[in-house]
């Protein structure tokens, strides 16, 4: 039997062990009351590193851990936390170095893998679903827009920077980039467009029939079609989903026409979208999994 144990850092840390590639056992979770937003905001990469290591000692034992895989927002190479906007103290952070050696305090040996989070939810998606041989993409859909595949390939992959307006105004994007998606479709940017609107009234207002926001809400999906189709004319049909906190203003009917208006090329048009429900377990379970798989386990 292999064991490994998988990490998700977003706004709080999960840890959960793995046997044979399924969940066993409960989660651990930091801070405990998830209606605590806060609690990593100001915590230093230090602290933060010894939660993780302190959670993964209490799950680890016998028999030993082969892998340790741990998924973070943002661009991660390497073992290095490159750019993390949501948890901005770990830009620059030899991320599984130290925590490796945050580990060794606690006799644990274990390799540490890093994986960016939509990498790791793509990777979990191909897991549970006993697909890890195919290629599977995912857009986390929540204050940034993030972009992940299976299997994992050397790249930037920054899915939710691709530039999909040439109009200058829009300048939304938390990167500062001009006519991005993220600057579209980002909780952050969304609040910058509407100062006087909440995305969930803007959201709301449409449904009424409200016309700024209804123009708004086509934008947002004709933005996301539009990355999604160059995704498919770059690298080929096949499956998309969709999650993240903000999942819940997908409306895949306006999504698919809007993508059938863009991908034309009758063998690019067997792609297949579907909406998971935001949660942990997938991350992790794609944390471990990568780490197992980058290790030739
Ligand atoms: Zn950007």
């Amino acid at each position: 039997m292999t064991t490994a144990i998988g990490v998700v850092i977003t706004e709080h840390i999960v840890t959960g062990k793995l046997e044979d590639q399924r969940l066993t056992g409960k989660l651990l979770r930091y801070p405990n009351d998830p209606e605590e937003k806060d609690a990593l905001a100001a915590m230093p990469d230090s602290e933060l590193i010894d939660i993780v290591a302190e959670q993964i000692g209490t799950l680890a034992g016998e028999p030993s851990t082969a892998a340790i895989g741990v998924a973070v927002p943002g661009i991660v190479r390497s073992g290095v936390v490159e750019e993390s906007p949501n948890v901005p103290q770990l830009k620059g952070t030899r991320m599984a170095h130290k925590l490796a050696q945050a580990l060794e305090h606690r006799a644990i040996t274990a390799p540490v893998y890093l994986a960016n989070d939509a990498d790791a939810i793509a990777a979990g998606v191909a897991a549970t679903r006993g697909r890890l041989d195919k290629l599977t993409r995912v857009w986390t859909i929540g204050n940034g827009i993030g972009y992940g595949r299976w299997p994992y390939v050397e790249g930037v992959w920054e899915g939710g920077h691709i530039t999909v307006s040439l109009d200058p105004k829009e300048k939304y994007c938390g990167c500062g980039g001009t006519g991005h998606l993220e600057g579209i479709m980002g909780h952050r940017a969304m609040r910058l467009r509407f100062l006087d609107l909440e995305p969930e009234e803007v959201f709301a207002n449409a449904k009424r029939g409200d016309l700024r926001c209804r123009e708004f809400v086509d934008l947002w999906h004709r933005a996301l079609a539009a990355a999604t189709a160059s995704f498919i004319h770059l690298a080929g049909p096949g499956r998309f989903y969709f999650t993240g906190k903000n999942v819940a203003f997908l409306e895949l009917p306006l999504l698919r026409s809007h993508l059938e208006t863009m991908v034309r090329m009758s063998p690019l048009q067997s792609f297949s979208l579907e909406i998971l429900p935001p949660d942990d377990e997938t991350a992790l379970i794609g944390a471990a999994v990568s780490a197992l798989r980058a290790l030739g386990q």
